[in-house]
């Protein structure tokens, strides 16, 4: 059937749609690659305000500063990280040569896209929807709207909605056990790191330093964020999003000049994920994730450990992978391995890039080993010093490793309990945007991939040399 005359695209709308792609890309090009941003050196280039603003000749940066109330006044003193300054050159040639039209399209599309959802008008939401979850993620059907409202309040406002998810959910004796878990797993990284064959004494030291200065951060923070001056205003939903965003971009400008708040929370308390900070050196957990069926009173350590034992390691092995080994105690950029220590790291770090750049979970596309090597280092340290942990706490209690629950032993049912949290269903598309966008490799790997480096897996369930589950050669850092 011929398209209605009316939903064919003009010559200007087309037109529109070439500058928008043309600038597009030629940004893309000149950032770097995803796999590229995870080494912090590449994004460390301090400088004075004077000579950025010199490098980026065409863009008036003052007037943006000022726009921004930014609280950045000479440029000859103060300072700024430019992060890809590659980026900003190829900035500086596009506005040299672009016609201001095509730019002015740009900008109103990213503020379009940057808003469409449940403020704009149908058609908006729907385009998008088709392009970003449909044509790159494979999802059929839209959320329901409550779903979608319920998320914009923890967006906008999540420490408000933050302190009435935890007095109604996450009782003080629910923190204590997280909070304790962590403790004995953070024991067990102490006697793993103490237990290294490679690793010199020197480098030990300090790593047990980092380890010993890393911050608990559990459930939700001490001090609440203030809201009073942001205004919400019944009726008026895309207004609101405009405000949260003006007030969290001015919040964070703020910290300007002033000492790091290291009590700070980068997830809301109801968040069900958990992240470690390189810069903050601290583990954070938000009281989301801390509930069944990651963690349950009615379950045993068993599986309690496998699964969010797991996750605490993970996090705190993150302050030792290939991206967080590079920061301090204090999470500063500096380097505190021996020459000899760094080479056998990245000797054993090379195994499981190796491992990884291996599967092809979808037709065509590997996972990249380089861009999961942090996420895979953190997961199977993760694993094995809960796994330490829990075989030290069975110890104190004298379980009896040969008895069964549910037709399992109790080191079967800690490692059912790993697996378990990666039960998932991705679609194709999905999958294909995230091997080449997500510095996590596709659940079925995660639990897998992890696994087959763990002999104490093979031998708990009797798998012999040759099953899939065994991997030829076993990777081990941590
Ligand atoms: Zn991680």
């Amino acid at each position: 059937m011929k398209a209605a005359e009316s939903d064919l695209p003009d010559r200007a709308e087309i037109d529109a749609f070439c500058d928008t792609l043309w600038l597009e890309d030629g940004l893309a090009k000149a950032s770097l690659t995803i796999t590229e941003t995870r080494n912090p050196q590449n994004l460390n280039h301090p400088m004075k305000l004077a000579a950025f603003e010199t490098s980026v000749s065409t863009f008036d940066f003052n007037a943006y500063l000022a726009g921004l109330k930014a609280p950045l006044h000479d440029p000859q003193t103060d300072g700024i990280n430019v992060t890809e300054p590659k980026f900003f050159a190829e900035v500086n040639a596009i506005l040299t040569d672009t016609d201001l039209g095509a730019i002015q399209t740009y900008l109103r599309w990213q503020f379009i896209h940057s808003i469409a959802g449940t403020s704009t008008p149908q058609s908006f939401d729907d385009e998008n929807f088709n392009f970003y979850a449909t044509t790159l993620l494979g999802q059929e059907e839209q959320q329901p709207r409550w779903k979608r409202c319920t998320r914009r309040v923890d967006n906008e406002l999540g420490e408000a909605l933050g302190e009435v998810y935890i007095s109604r959910y996450f009782p003080p004796s629910e923190k204590k056990r997280a909070l304790d878990m962590t403790v004995a797993i953070e024991a067990a990284m102490g006697r793993d790191i103490d237990s290294l064959d490679w690793m010199s004494p020197e480098t030990k030291i300090r790593a047990k330093e980092k380890l010993h200065t890393v911050a608990n951060k559990i459930g939700y923070p001490d001090k609440w964020r203030d809201y009073s001056r942001l205004d919400i205003v019944r009726g008026d939903a895309l207004g609101n999003m405009l405000r949260a965003r003006e007030f969290e971009s001015d919040r964070d400008l703020a910290k300007i000049g002033k000492p790091v708040d290291r009590a700070e929370w980068a997830m809301t308390p109801p968040t069900v994920n958990a992240y470690y900070n390189p810069q903050m050196n601290d583990v954070n957990f938000p009281a989301g994730y801390l509930q069944a069926p990651f963690f349950s009173a009615q379950e045993d350590d068993a599986a309690n450990y496998g699964d969010m034992g797991s996750t605490i390691g993970h996090e705190l092995t993150h302050g030792f992978d290939d991206e967080g080994r590079q920061f301090d105690a204090k999470g500063n950029l500096t380097d505190w391995w021996t020459t000899q220590d760094g080479k056998k790291f990245t000797e054993r770090t090379d195994c499981m890039v190796k491992q990884f750049d291996g599967y092809l979970p979808v037709e065509n596309v590997h996972i990249n080993g380089k861009l999961t090597l942090g996420e895979n280092l953190a997961d199977l340290g993760g694993l094995w010093i809960a796994y330490l942990a829990w075989v030290d706490e069975s110890q104190k209690v004298h379980l009896d490793m040969t008895a069964k629950q549910d037709g399992y032993t109790s080191e079967q049912r800690f490692m059912v309990a790993y697996a378990q949290q990666w039960c998932t269903q991705t679609r194709p598309e999905a999958l294909r945007t995230q091997l080449q966008t997500d510095p996590h490799a596709p659940d079925e790997y995660r639990a897998n991939g992890i696994l087959a480096d763990m002999p104490e897996f093979a031998k708990s369930f009797n798998c012999k040399k040759g099953q899939p589950m065994v991997a030829e050669k076993v990777c081990r850092v941590w």
